[in-house]
């Protein structure tokens, strides 16, 4: 390993969310004794995973955030200029360095990829922000977990676009495959909630789900990612 690769091992991403967390925060609403620490500590590790889902976006984009500086406080933008894997990133502040492909190495296979939902990401970055009390800080998590993507489909044989297709945003922050997640998703929707307000929230997503799931099967549409 080179100098300029060393940095790599400093670029460090927030882990999904196991589902026993969002189950225990969930039952303590149904009970009435909302687990408001339980409440913070799950809002507080979405926030940072959405932001890391934000952060390789932007990465891709060709903006890449300096890890060293994140770390000291600061926000560091290193622009990439050429794409190609052997790019040097230098930080201009702290001197942090590495390669484009030794960075895009540490964001590969980690569920980190925005596929177009950055909305909801930061919908919800926005919303917990802003939540002033325990109950709208759940119904943000509420609204994020629950939230569909719609895709922009194209059909793989006639070429054919149809711009609606389905996917579940909480795949990106929740453990385990999309198959899991959806049906941690459906199990979790069984539970009823206590406060009217989340009740209303869930009524919300439902209506959205419920249109989503209209969409033809996934296996003969590929999704139009955006561009890189
Ligand atoms: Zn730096």
């Amino acid at each position: 390993m080179t100098d300029e690769t060393d940095g790599a091992a400093e670029v460090k991403w927030e882990q999904r969310i196991g589902q026993n967390l969002i189950r225990r925060l969930y039952d303590s609403e149904a009970s009435g004794l909302l687990d408001e620490a339980l409440l913070d500590d799950v809002g507080t590790r979405l926030g940072m995973r959405c932001e890391a889902v934000l952060a390789v976006s932007e990465a891709m984009r060709g903006r890449v955030a300096c890890p060293r500086c994140a770390r000291a406080g600061t926000r560091t933008i290193i622009t990439r200029t050429a794409g190609d894997e052997a790019e040097a990133l230098q930080c201009p502040v702290c001197g942090w360095a590495t390669t484009w492909g030794a960075y895009h190495k540490r964001c590969r296979s980690q569920q980190l990829n925005e596929g177009g939902a950055g909305y909801a990401f930061r919908a919800f970055l926005a919303q917990w922000k802003a939540a002033a009390t325990p109950a709208m800080k759940m119904i943000a998590v509420d609204q994020l977990i629950h939230e569909f993507h719609v895709y922009l489909m194209r059909h793989r044989v006639t070429g054919e676009t149809k711009n609606r297709h389905a996917r579940v945003v909480a795949v990106q922050l929740i453990q385990g495959t999309a198959t899991e997640v959806m049906g941690f998703l459906e199990d979790l929707s069984g539970t009823a909630p206590r406060s009217s307000d989340l009740a209303a929230s869930a009524v919300a997503w439902r209506a959205r789900a419920a249109e989503a799931r209209e969409d033809p099967p996934w296996e003969e549409w590929s999704i139009l990612q955006p561009s890189r």
